[in-house]
């Protein structure tokens, strides 16, 4: 039982300038699954890293309930590591790869049968205890590693993008066993990844990391439905930006008297600094053959039939707006003339 305090950590690799991670802070509940959610290259594997002690940092703490852990060796701090590929050692059996930490602590044998044996059930593969390591499909490979990662009864668990390297249908299944197991045993999780999907799917609280910083933290449904800053907003799959005096908001509802070309404008991109700028879902922009209150006028420049949605890009003054509409949605020919529409109770303020 955990809680973990990252406070004010930053790392700047020796011959680089660029800090990869900039007064990094934050604070881990006991038994609490963060996501950790960020594009290659923000520094994801570089705070794990300073957490297991692979690497120190530069400055700031680390703390698990309440002391500090930087001086503490690495393989005593009670964090484990699980990645992307399991690193299983292929000469031993499962059982002894499961045990091996447990074997090096001086535990008996016979306690580590006994162990692995509840490993083995936790992970939903038993009885595979004299298998080599090297017959394992990915999936199980991946099992494995997790009950080698928990069967120390370790402090704070450390998914680094886990699931990258499995197929989809493998990966679900895993996200799922993960996230039971790590419910049932409560321990304190990061879980690393660059997928919105995956880390919306497995955290109680999601962290945005962009160029070593925190830009956004909270529970996903909050983070995907209500982004407070524009790079949040883009992270979670918003492309449709406007800007305009005379959209307001008063007593936290939003009040736009009328979205048009004359009273809002329509951003891709922001930059700077606007009064008012407001974001919306594609999910919930319409594409409709007739104007009405809130609409633009645009022509269809791609409309794309994927099963569940229709995707459209429609140009509108010379913007591309991208809308997703659940079927059964009408389909529109490029070039036709239509309107989108921004519903008022699904455009939220951004900053
Ligand atoms: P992520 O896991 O989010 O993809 P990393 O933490 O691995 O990001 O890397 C962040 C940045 O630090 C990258 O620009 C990477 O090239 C750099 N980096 C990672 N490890 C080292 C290292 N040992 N020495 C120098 N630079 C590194
Ligand atoms: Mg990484």
């Amino acid at each position: 039982m955990t809680t973990v305090n990252l406070m004010s950590l930053n790392k700047t690799y020796p011959n680089s300038t660029a800090p990869v991670l900039k007064d990094f802070s934050l604070s881990i509940n006991d038994g609490e699954m963060i996501a950790l959610l960020g594009p290659s290259g923000s520094g994801k594997s570089t705070l794990l890293k300073l957490i297991t002690g692979i690497e120190r940092p530069d400055s700031g703490d680390i703390q698990f309930d309440g002391s500090s852990i930087l001086n503490i060796d690495p393989n005593k701090r009670g964090a484990v590591l699980m990645f992307q590929k399991s690193y299983l050692f292929p000469f031993l059996n499962v059982e002894d790869n499961i045990g091996f930490g447990l074997k090096v602590q001086g535990v008996s044998s016979q306690t580590i049968r006994a162990e692995v044996k509840r490993m083995l059930n936790l992970i939903g593969l038993p009885g595979i205890e004299k298998r080599k390591s090297g017959q394992l499909s990915g999936g199980e490979g991946q099992r494995v590693a997790l009950a080698r990662a928990l069967v120390t009864n370790p402090k704070l668990l450390l998914l680094d993008e886990p699931l990258s390297s499995l197929d989809t249908e493998v990966r679900m299944n895993l996200q799922e066993a993960i996230r039971n197991i790590q419910r049932e045993l409560g321990v304190t999780t990061i879980f690393v990844s660059h997928d919105l999907g995956e880390a919306m799917a497995m955290s109680d609280r999601m962290a945005l990391l962009l160029n070593g910083e925190i830009v956004a933290l909270d529970k996903p449904e909050n983070l995907f439905h209500r982004p407070r800053s524009v790079a949040a907003a883009k992270f979670m799959g918003v492309s449709t930006f406007l800007n305009g005096n005379q959209l307001t908001v008063k007593n936290e509802a939003l009040s736009v008297p009328k979205v048009s070309s004359d009273q809002a404008r329509l951003l891709s991109e922001p930059s700077g600094r606007y009064t008012k700028l407001f974001a919306i879902r594609p999910e919930h922009i319409r594409v409709q053959k007739d104007g009405c209150e809130n609409s633009m006028q645009g022509v269809v420049s791609d409309c794309v039939f994927r099963g569940e949605y229709v995707e459209y890009q429609i140009a509108v003054n010379e913007m591309t707006v991208r809308a997703r509409m659940p079927m059964p949605a009408p389909m529109f020919p490029h070039g036709e003339r239509v309107f989108v529409k921004f519903p008022r109770e699904h455009l939220f303020e951004v900053i």
